[in-house]
């Protein structure tokens, strides 16, 4: 049996940054610390956090008194104002790529017309990013939903970070057919598309991947569409007790991906379970760090 981690895979810039600040944060103040939304999708980190003080809340309302990080996705312009409203310290952890997307949309917003962000609709930073657009943002989930769209003279299209370059694509080739002037930012991070392209190269050589990651966590899942476009065998897993015998079957080599919000230690925890449970079913073992 090989075992063949993804190169470029964990935890991203963002993320490490958000939980360096907010660990920092926990440090200095004396009083409640928050973060609006899981920092991290990752229920072991959350509950890390949770130990040190450090509580996730969704609604803004349960919030009174104290400091609130505002996690590596964003936010709109309105939760910034409210959060002054109720003066609660805003400690800013948004990923420096994720404010210069919002600076992008705000300034697209006092030239453009339409500005059409290709993302989850559900997902916290088109929520943001959509609040800098002034009204002006469209949320495109892939290809077909352009089919609804007019024709029109102009237009702007721009990414979610962590969106997928095959589907982005795909969304612009059929947004150039219903508009005579396209203008096109790709907005996602170099980061994400490492991790795309280490994990298509890795499905590419392996008989079974696993993705390991937060159900929730949109990036991780994106992977693990990649994957499966390429090797039908490829399972998402949150935890590890969700491996089971029936997905190795027959498998000689194995590889592992993570997330932008997937811990080193979620995925060592993988390879363990693979070795521990499953060793009888190979006679040889060998675990690499994939080079590509
Ligand atoms: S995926 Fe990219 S943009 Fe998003 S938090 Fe990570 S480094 Fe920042």
């Amino acid at each position: 049996m090989e075992i063949i981690i993804a190169k470029n895979s964990g935890l991203c810039y963002g993320v490490k940054r958000a939980l360096k600040i907010a660990r920092q944060t926990r440090l200095q103040k004396n009083d409640q610390v928050f973060t609006l939304g899981d920092l991290i999708h990752n229920p072991q980190v959350i509950t890390d956090l949770k130990k040190l003080g450090i509580h996730s809340v969704d609604n803004m309302n349960a919030i009174k008194v104290g400091t609130v990080i505002i996690r590596s996705h964003g936010v709109s312009p309105e939760i910034y104002r409210m959060l002054e409203k109720k003066q609660i310290e805003i400690v800013d952890a948004t990923c420096p790529i994720v404010k210069k997307i919002q600076k992008l949309v705000a300034s697209l917003a006092e030239e453009e017309e339409e500005i059409i962000i290709v993302g989850n609709k559900e997902h916290p930073e088109i929520k943001g990013l959509i609040g800098f657009s002034k009204g002006k943002g469209t949320i495109l989930e892939n290809e077909k939903q352009v089919r609804n769209l007019p024709l029109k003279k102009r237009r702007v299209i721009l990414a979610q970070s962590t969106q997928d370059l095959y589907l982005f694509e795909k969304v612009v080739a059929s947004l150039i057919e219903k508009t005579e002037e396209l203008k096109v930012y790709n907005t996602i991070c170099h980061s994400t598309q490492t991790r795309q392209k280490s994990t298509s190269k890795l499905a590419s050589s392996v008989d079974t991947l696993f993705i390991v990651g937060g159900k929730n966590s949109s990036n991780t899942f994106k992977l693990y569409q990649i994957s499966k476009r390429i090797l039908p065998n490829t399972f998402f897993i949150e935890i590890v007790e969700q491996i089971t015998p029936r997905m190795l079957k027959g498998a000689k080599k194995i590889g592992l991906s993570g997330g932008a919000s997937t811990p080193p230690e979620a995925v060592k925890e993988a390879v363990k379970k693979i070795k521990t449970s499953f060793a009888h079913q190979f006679q040889r073992e060998n675990i690499v760090q994939c080079q590509r």
